[in-house]
């Protein structure tokens, strides 16, 4: 499966002067394709890199936070052949899809063009016609409800967690990852309601102990020390492990 970040940075002065650019990341898998988390640029650098929202198969918001979602109605638009056909899954919680929602931008519009829209809760299961699962799990992030979640293929595991404080059953509620993509605004020493920081990786990759896990959602600060917070990872022996995603690449995960 390929893992394509159109986007590793994240929060609001991060994407409104594009540090780093916020378009989430794309899944892959033959004729599967789902978008995740579609903030400010996502269908710009899709393009770019060759990316036919047109076989989307799904859009996954994590909460109606604009780094998360900006992109979303567009990629609708890509997804659906400019809402003349219903097609694809669109998956989020209630504080996104519910339509009366005021701090929720999508418009009903949109909503309505889609195959499918799927309302999760915390343990709900979705199965994709390919058999490929994604089990939905929220997180702890300020005051709106956010939705992370386990993809599983032929056994194998890959987990996102999104914006999230650190709470005790983080790590426990995402064990058994082999890959993961971790929202991680902050430097290692700089935790930040609401956001995780290096620190906060560390402690779950030491939990977990996945194959790899990505760093992403990159905060002003992060961006800015990246040769320090580089260098934490090597010197906690990470750098086989941990690694901070960049703009427009592609890793392959194996999940078979
Ligand atoms: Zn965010
Ligand atoms: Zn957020």
């Amino acid at each position: 499966m390929e893992l394509l970040f159109l986007g590793t940075g994240g929060c609001r002065y991060c994407m409104i002067k594009q540090r780093r650019q916020t378009g989430g990341f794309i899944l892959r898998d033959g004729d599967f394709m789902l978008a995740v988390d579609p903030g400010p640029g996502a269908l710009v650098h899709g393009i770019r890199n060759g990316v036919d929202f047109g076989e989307l198969d799904g859009i996954f918001v994590s909460h109606p936070h604009l780094d998360h979602e900006g992109d979303a109605e567009i990629l609708i638009e890509g997804m659906t052949d400019g809402c003349k056909t219903d097609r694809g899954v669109l998956i989020s919680n209630k504080d996104y899809l519910r339509s009366d929602n005021t701090s929720s931008s999508i418009s009903t519009y949109h909503r309505q063009a889609v195959g499918e829209e799927l309302i999760v809760e915390d343990g709900d299961e979705y199965i994709f016609e390919n058999g490929i699962k994604l089990q939905f799990l929220e997180v702890d992030h300020k005051n709106v409800t956010t939705t992370g979640f386990k993809l599983t293929k032929n056994g194998k595991t890959f987990s996102y967690i999104p914006d999230t404080d650190m709470f005790d059953e983080l790590p426990k509620k995402f064990e058994e990852s082999d890959y993961m993509v971790v929202s991680c605004a902050r430097p290692y020493s700089d935790s930040w309601k609401g956001h995780l920081g290096l620190y906060n990786v560390i402690e779950l990759e030491e939990h977990i102990d996945p194959e790899k896990l990505f760093v992403t959602h990159l905060g002003t600060k992060f961006i800015e020390n990246i040769d320090r917070e580089s260098q934490i990872i090597l010197d906690n022996g990470l750098e086989d492990t941990v690694e901070i995603a960049e703009d427009n690449k592609s890793y392959w995960l194996k999940l078979e």
